[in-house]
């Protein structure tokens, strides 16, 4: 993690815990631990009695790491050791991997390779999440990358156990959903566990088990793209997640142009046309990826895949700050700025 990053991740700890106390009030049964874990700060709340608590706190965190040591991109995992036998056939992998790329390439499908788990080339090159600085890459350097790319030439065989990159130098980057796939993970331990009241955050995404308190969903806040202090709406989330997608967490600016690190599968550039996506969905895999894959859509093609996904609402703020909503979106948020 360099520095840069860090102090970007403090600052968007820290409006998600001006959030989170504006969520739940003080109260003996809550308790909270944080964590740098997947690239970000994790935060977990569990409401229970105090030891049940602790316990639930420390198993959701250990499952994350799990989860980490899985799909990790930069650091050594399940996943950079698929990536480094690209070209080499079908190679065995952990059957949880297997099954988690098989979701993203479905999220490809589902979305006309907008969300393309296949741009491990380009990560590299732009290193918008690795340690050291991100860089404006040559535009001959973009092309050999993206050639590298595509997620029709990934197959996986579940029967089989088996991942096949068709090309070396081709590579997944799963940074799309892992995240977001962890906090499902979470859930389920905490549901598990027998916990009925939950949050954990996760640099801004969110998943919620059960109600803040009796009728009372949690409220979470939705982070204003151009102010990192600063709230746009708040979400009431009752058993769910809400993800957000935007151009504002890793991003260096050049000549007045912003570049950031959701990537446009077809150019190998920045997506452009929005500054964020939020949505809130049942399932974390889910959210994320459509997060993701909005952003890339852009607002009308983004709004009509909401409009066509029962379950999944969202919410975009344009490039110039206008703000769009799925049609259900508004039964969750309380917009605070226009
Ligand atoms: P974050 O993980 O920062 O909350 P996202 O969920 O939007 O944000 O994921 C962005 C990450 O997904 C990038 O850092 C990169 O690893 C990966 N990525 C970038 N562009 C795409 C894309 N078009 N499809 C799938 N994954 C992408
Ligand atoms: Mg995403």
């Amino acid at each position: 993690m360099n520095r840069l990053w860090f102090a970007r991740a403090v600052a968007l700890f820290s409006v998600a815990g001006l959030v989170c106390s504006c969520s739940t009030a003080p109260s003996e049964d809550l308790h909270k631990e944080t964590r740098v874990l997947l690239g970000t700060f994790v935060e977990v709340t569990v409401k229970a009695e105090k030891d049940k608590a602790k316990q639930a706190v420390r198993a959701v965190l250990d499952e994350m790491k799990r989860v980490e040591d899985l799909t990790s991109f930069h650091k050594p995992s399940e996943l950079t050791r698929i990536n480094a036998l690209a070209g080499s056939g079908a190679v065995h992998a952990d059957p949880e991997l297997v099954a988690l790329v098989n979701e993203s390439l479905k999220f490809a499908e589902r979305t006309d390779g907008a969300f393309d788990p296949t741009l491990g080339p380009l990560a590299k090159l732009w290193n918008f999440s690795g340690g050291g600085e991100s860089r404006l890459p040559d535009d001959s350097e973009i092309q050999t990358a993206l050639a590298k790319t595509g997620w029709r030439r990934v197959k996986t065989d579940t029967s089989a156990g088996t991942i096949t990159l068709s090309e070396k130098g081709m590579s997944l980057d799963l940074g799309g959903i892992a995240k977001v796939y962890s906090l499902d993970r979470a859930r389920m331990v905490l549901k598990k566990l027998g916990v009925r009241s939950a949050l954990v955050n996760a640099g801004g995404d969110v998943a919620v088990v059960g109600e803040k308190s009796p009728g009372k969903p949690w409220r979470v806040g939705v982070q204003d793209p151009r102010n990192p202090r600063g709230l746009v709406a708040v979400a009431a989330i009752t058993d769910g997640f809400i993800v957000t997608s935007g151009d504002y967490e890793r991003f260096f600016l050049r000549d007045g142009k912003r570049y950031h690190h959701i990537l446009n599968p077809e150019t190998g550039y920045p997506a452009t046309g929005l500054r964020s996506a939020t949505i809130i969905a049942p399932t974390g895999v889910m959210a994320d990826a459509i997060s993701t894959a909005v952003f890339v859509l852009g607002v009308k093609r983004g709004l009509e895949y909401l409009k066509r996904t029962p379950g999944v609402e969202g919410f975009l703020i344009d490039d110039a700050g206008k703000m769009f909503f799925s049609p259900g979106a508004k039964d969750y948020l309380e917009v605070t700025s226009k």
